[in-house]
């Protein structure tokens, strides 16, 4: 049963206080449930921003960044455990906040927990090395936290990104400032309240609330910023990038997908089918990996899309504890997904349906499988970020991999075969980020490293990789006599 959540007042955190909005502005939370306002967060503006970065240098050259690697490590794993602690709530207030049913809002606070105790525990395990030089020289490489890292977070995992993102940056000694999505902020701003009680030193972890172009903008173009991890949308992650480069500093962008699932003649069709469909289902097809697009190979081609069509048919977008797919997050994108259903040039191969107990005025959007979709049209290559799946045949494994690596997004992949040969070619072959091979998503990804290329954004979260990102290297050379 969904009850009431705890909500978190309309202030932002700065230097270990709750302060509002400078301006006194607040704005509205509306919830995807039943499209209603529920709570309210600070509409901060450029000062806001300000006054956290200070914050976090302070803290950077104080009490924060006077930590061993190793105390940083602690605090991270006692976090973890605070926030399985209270882990229910969490995921009450995400669902409310965001939409999601709640088996997707707690298996969300794992993979939060999960990735503070894998940062927590890697803390003080990357470290500089000594290096082979000239005799009577000494050479090391030190590791070294950038300074203050700026996050920029999206409203579809927000918990899950906050964990993978600001988690490395303070495993490695950085002090961070959080300008969650406006749309869904609440368990992020319950999260720093978390943190505070768990003992981190104030203005290691900021929270700045309010609208992308205003606060987000200001984070990411402050001169005061030594790194910018981004997760959002292509056009804001372009922007975001060239803001980095006006200030000359490195960032990590972390943006959309068109994802391909590639299925052969010889795949295991009953493992797949449930995986494809879960694929672009889960979160609302909400997801930048979501698995969107499905290339089938002709001979299974009427087997396959009769498999996915009973299980689209069978899935009712609705509010309930069960329900597989929930609202989308806003009314802005539930008229966006409908416009792309509406204005789609393909067959529609099926339709799931909006549960009876779905209210009206909630986000609520029926899946569809559409096909034969041309692989050229907009069905095929544009991120619609919403449960519409389009299904593409191909005859020949190069015909597959140009469809494939066809878009202008490389972010992750599916190839489903059971030749050996073939499955390593194709993983090789794919333009992306991550390759699944008779699997996809599975397991929440934490160790894995994950980002794209092109339209996909640049640099690697998640797992070891991040460290790298979050860190960097100075050479120290020492001639001794
Ligand atoms: P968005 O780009 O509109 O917003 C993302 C964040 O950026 C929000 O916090 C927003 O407030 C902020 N923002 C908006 N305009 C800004 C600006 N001008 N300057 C600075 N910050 C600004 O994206 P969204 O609609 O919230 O999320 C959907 C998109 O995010 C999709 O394209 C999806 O694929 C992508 N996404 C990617 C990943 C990934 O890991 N690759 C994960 C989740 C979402």
């Amino acid at each position: 049963m969904l009850h009431d959540p705890i909500l978190p007042p309309p202030r932002n955190l700065i230097g270990g206080a709750w302060r509002p909005a400078a301006s006194g502005r607040e704005m509205p939370m509306i919830s995807p449930l039943d499209g209603r306002p529920f709570a309210a967060i600070a509409d901060s503006g450029p000062e806001d921003v300000d006054a956290a970065i200070r914050a976090a240098r302070t803290a950077f050259e104080g009490d924060w960044g006077r930590l061993t690697a190793a105390e940083r490590g602690r605090l991270m794993l006692r976090l973890a455990l605070r926030i399985e602690a209270e882990a229910e709530t969490l995921a009450q207030l995400e669902t409310r906040d965001n939409g999601k049913p709640i088996a997707q809002s707690r298996a969300d606070m794992a993979a939060l927990a999960r990735y503070f105790e894998y940062y927590g525990g890697a803390a003080d395990k990357l470290h500089g090395e000594v290096i082979p030089f000239l005799n009577g020289h000494d050479a090391i490489s030190l590791r070294e936290p950038h300074g203050v890292t700026g996050h920029i977070i999206p409203w579809n995992y927000p918990v899950q990104i906050f964990g993978r993102s600001v988690g490395a940056a303070l495993a490695m000694g950085n002090a961070t400032v959080t300008k969650p999505a406006e749309d869904a902020c609440l368990t992020i701003l319950r999260l720093g309240a978390l943190a505070a009680e768990t003992g981190f030193p104030p203005g290691a972890i900021n929270i700045v609330t309010g609208r992308g172009a205003v606060a987000g903008r200001a984070l990411s173009e402050h001169p005061g910023v030594d790194f910018i991890s981004f997760t959002g949308s292509p056009q804001v992650g372009q922007a975001i990038g060239i803001a980095a480069a006006r200030n000359h500093i490195p960032c990590t962008l972390e943006l959309g997908g068109k994802s391909p699932q590639i299925v052969f003649d010889d795949a295991d069709l009953e493992a797949a089918a449930p995986v494809i469909v879960g694929a672009i289902v889960q979160n609302g097809g909400q997801t930048c990996s979501a698995g969107s697009r499905v290339l089938i190979q002709r001979g299974i081609w009427d087997r396959l899309t009769a498999m996915l069509a009973e299980r689209f048919r069978s899935v009712e977008a609705g509010p309930a504890e069960g329900a597989l797919l929930g609202p989308l997050i806003s009314a802005r994108q539930k008229a966006r997904v409908e416009g792309y259903i509406a204005g789609a040039a393909a067959p529609l191969i099926a339709r799931g349906a909006i549960a009876g107990d779905a209210p009206a005025t909630g986000f609520y959007v029926a899946p569809a499988l559409f096909g034969p979709v041309d692989p050229a049209s907009p069905l095929a290559q544009e991120e619609i970020f919403g449960p519409v799946l389009a299904a593409i045949p191909f005859d020949t494994e190069a015909e597959a991999v140009a469809i494939a690596n066809g878009t202008e997004y490389g972010l992750v992949a599916g190839i489903w075969t059971r030749d050996g040969d073939r499955q390593a070619r194709m993983a090789r072959a794919m333009r992306c980020g991550q390759v699944f091979i008779n699997a996809y998503g599975a397991g929440g990804g934490i160790e894995l490293p994950f980002g794209g290329l092109r339209r996909s954004g640049h640099g690697r979260e998640k797992g070891f990789a991040a460290l790298y990102e979050f860190s960097r290297l100075k050479t120290v050379v020492h001639r001794f006599a």
